[in-house]
């Protein structure tokens, strides 16, 4: 259904002199679950709130199908938000609260108890209609605040850092939960998160925001395994990063002149391209990888720190032909391996992300 495709075409937003949101191209599908991840004041709530007509673009023009929303007031869209701090009404019941956007909306009292009543249901509140809001825990409220979205249907539904409040569990939980529920209800969703784990869990798409600039967009997997840049190697967990240089090229294959010595990868950039070469923590191995096809030996390590972790050990080494650059690992929670060990490390050729920025 690509009449509902929502369609963001070079917003920007300015306050006086600062850059909050800086020409913004972006679609999101019908029945997407778009994930909007960036760092604190990278822009995620302005361009949000420019998705929901709470706030005026400087310039750029929003769509929704083929209507021109820009201009269109909040009421009026086929967006609702859900705000981060709930803004539920303390004084109304639950019940009230969830109706409270179809009594704006003029719906008739009896569809409109109809569908707050499948509205609680849907969110896991069936029977807490006539609760009061202090009644509820963090997590209900949370709930409440959902069910009065989704009941008045609208196309587009979007949340700024919904589960920021809540604790650990209740988030992983509420997570799951509103994945199950956006599909069962086939709604565009665009959810706000600081959190790269919550977004790589849930996103069909992540857009990574910094400085008010869209940098990176697609699957969480080819953002985690394929960064475009330097920004997503590092804000998507933990990389390692090795400068090097390209000595010459040939035939999509480059050999690189690096801290570790000279080694080939799959490149195509021109000779003397100055590079980054990606490597996630867990795609650096420990033992010797020999000459296999497409294993990269990265040499003689010295291992300065372990952490236990749980589902794997942390490693800190020193490394390199003169011992002076340092990678994190994260090998399996059984490898014995200890600091002060001295190990051989390598890595597969076909896990290197060549970075130009
Ligand atoms: P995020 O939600 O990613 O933390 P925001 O969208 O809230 O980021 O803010 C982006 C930038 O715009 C920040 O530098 C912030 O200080 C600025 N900003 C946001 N709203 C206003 C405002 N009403 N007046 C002035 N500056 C603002
Ligand atoms: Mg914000």
């Amino acid at each position: 259904m690509s009449e509902e495709r929502l369609r963001l075409e070079k917003i920007c937003r300015y306050y006086g002199e600062i850059t909050a949101v800086e020409n913004v191209d972006l679609t999101v599908e019908q029945g997407e679950f778009l994930v909007l991840l960036g760092p604190s004041g990278s822009g995620k709530t302005t361009l949000l709130s420019m998705m929901g007509g709470f706030t005026e673009p400087s310039s750029g023009k929003i769509y929704i199908g083929e209507e021109d929303i820009t201009d269109m007031l909040p009421a009026s869209r086929p967006t609702v938000t859900v705000f981060q701090d709930y803004a539920l009404f303390p004084h109304m019941s639950v019940q009230d609260n969830v109706g409270f956007g179809l009594t704006m909306r003029r719906v008739s009292r009896r569809e409109r108890s109809r569908r707050v009543e499948e509205s609680l249901d849907k969110v896991g509140l069936k029977g807490f209609g006539d609760r009061g809001i202090h009644q509820l825990s963090g997590g209900q409220r949370q709930r409440v605040a959902l069910a009065r979205a989704i009941a008045v249907e609208p196309a587009v539904l979007l949340l700024d850092e919904p589960l920021g409040a809540l604790d650990l569990k209740i988030r992983h939980q509420m997570q799951e939960e509103l994945v199950h529920l956006q599909k069962s209800l086939n709604t565009t969703f665009v959810h706000v998160t600081h959190d790269q784990d919550e977004a790589m869990s849930m996103a069909d798409n992540i857009a990574l925001i910094n400085h008010g600039q869209i940098v990176d967009h697609g699957p969480p997997e080819r953002i985690y395994l394929r960064p475009s840049n330097r920004f997503t190697a590092t804000f998507m967990g933990d990389s390692n990063m090795i400068e090097a240089s390209i000595k010459s090229q040939q035939e999509g294959r480059a050999s690189v002149v690096s801290p570790y010595g000279i080694f080939d990868v799959p490149c195509k950039l021109p000779t003397g391209t100055s590079v980054h070469i990606v490597w996630r923590p867990e795609q650096i191995r420990t033992g010797s990888g020999h000459s296999s096809e497409g294993v990269i030996n990265l040499g003689e390590a010295k291992v300065t720190e372990v952490v236990f972790q749980g589902t794997h050990r942390q490693c800190h080494v020193r490394c390199g032909t003169e011992m002076d650059q340092e990678l994190i690992l994260k090998v399996s929670p059984r490898n014995p391996i200890l600091a002060g060990d001295l190990v051989q490390i390598y890595a597969f050729e076909s896990d290197a992300v060549v970075l130009t920025d």
